[in-house]
């Protein structure tokens, strides 16, 4: 049988069947269309201005390894004139993130952009492998979900950056509506499919990948042979969102468009306004000046449960009532540093070679 003629070209061979749309398609043109593709949503949603300081959330994962070598190629193509950076969070993770944070150096050197690491145990004085070692594998991804949101701003607020882009794909969005449906928080749902994201105080936040299916994002990966890394993190993932991934997975073997459908039925929600009246105003925190809906941040809440060894009980607001109900936070107990008053912290430039 005579090969199958790359459908956009015709003139290759297809080696690949694109996940999105089904089409058999030459290397080259898959990353042609892919690269495009995150372009257009780039430039649609009027993303970036010239001048603009960006920080890549790199983890050294295949969403944020392909995100900072696409933004990167879509900054030279189309000349965006922006000034990339690498933001990394070390959560303190022995035999996972100390290993990923090597491919983010490497990257630093391939990609040639300067690279930030900011740590849980610099901005916290906890790791996660502390963390565990005190509230045990339940809760774990509350905790490094609060402390890797505000890790991140503060480490942006460092770099002196205009803007953060993390690698969300569509996967990771359509399974957010999903759950977000399932728990039946309709109020988070017209938040959660936003491309971008900007509180008061904090710095904008965006997902250029809000419409690449994570099945092209390794496809992209693996005929770029970009160098990644692939563990799973030791520490069990959120099981809810497991079951929403699964769900989604089959979903989109049965009908690929799913992935975009759930995107596009999520945007479609209509928050009321009693609803969003119900959400609370945002203050900044009373110990550390990051942007709260409480008079404590939920950093705040999390460190002080840590603190006095009473994790476990601080994730909900009627356990920090109970909480407040045994006294006062004792003077003694680590708190984190006042936002935006942290030094600049000295960005390692990649060695010219
Ligand atoms: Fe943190 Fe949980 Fe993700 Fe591990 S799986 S990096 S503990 S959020
Ligand atoms: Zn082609
Ligand atoms: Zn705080």
């Amino acid at each position: 049988m005579a090969p199958t003629s790359c459908s956009l070209c015709r003139d290759a061979k297809a080696i690949l069947k694109r996940p999105k749309t089904g089409q058999q398609i030459c290397k080259d043109c898959f990353f042609f269309v892919f690269e495009t593709e995150v372009h257009h949503t780039i430039t649609e949603s009027e993303l970036f201005k010239p001048g603009d300081r960006v920080a890549i959330g790199a983890s050294g994962g295949k969403d944020s390894t392909v995100l900072a070598y696409v933004m990167k190629t879509l900054n030279e193509r189309y000349k965006y004139g922006l000034d990339l950076f690498l933001l990394s969070i070390d959560e303190g993770i022995t035999g996972y993130r100390d290993d990923s944070l090597e491919t983010v150096k490497r990257n630093q050197q391939q990609y040639d952009m300067p690279l930030k690491i900011l740590s849980y145990n610099e901005l916290y004085g906890w790791t996660m492998d502390a963390i565990v070692e005190q509230i045990g594998k339940k809760n774990n991804c509350t905790f490094c979900g609060v402390f890797r949101r505000q890790a991140l701003d503060r480490g942006a607020a460092s770099l002196h950056v205009d803007h953060i882009v993390t690698g969300h794909n569509a996967d990771d969005i359509a399974e957010t509506v999903l759950m977000n449906i399932m728990r039946g928080d309709i109020a988070r749902l017209g938040r959660c499919t936003l491309i971008c994201t900007q509180g008061e105080d904090t710095i904008k936040r965006s997902k250029p990948f809000k419409y690449a299916y994570e099945k092209e994002i390794v496809m992209y990966a693996y005929f770029k042979k970009l160098d990644y890394f692939s563990t799973e993190c030791i520490y069990s993932p959120d099981a809810y969102r497991g079951h929403a991934r699964t769900f989604l997975k089959d979903l989109e073997a049965a009908r690929p468009s799913a992935i975009i459908d759930i995107i596009h039925s999520g945007e479609a929600f209509e928050v009321k306004e009693e609803i969003k009246a119900a959400q609370k105003a945002q203050q900044t925190c009373k110990r550390c000046g990051y942007m709260s809906s409480n008079d404590l941040c939920k950093a705040c809440t999390l460190l002080e449960g840590l603190e006095r060894g009473m994790a476990s009980s601080v994730i909900t607001d009627r356990a920090r009532k109970k909480m407040d109900a045994i006294g006062p936070a004792p003077d003694n107990i680590r708190t984190i540093p006042l936002f935006r008053s942290t030094p600049t912290i000295a960005v390692e430039l990649p060695s010219q070679s």
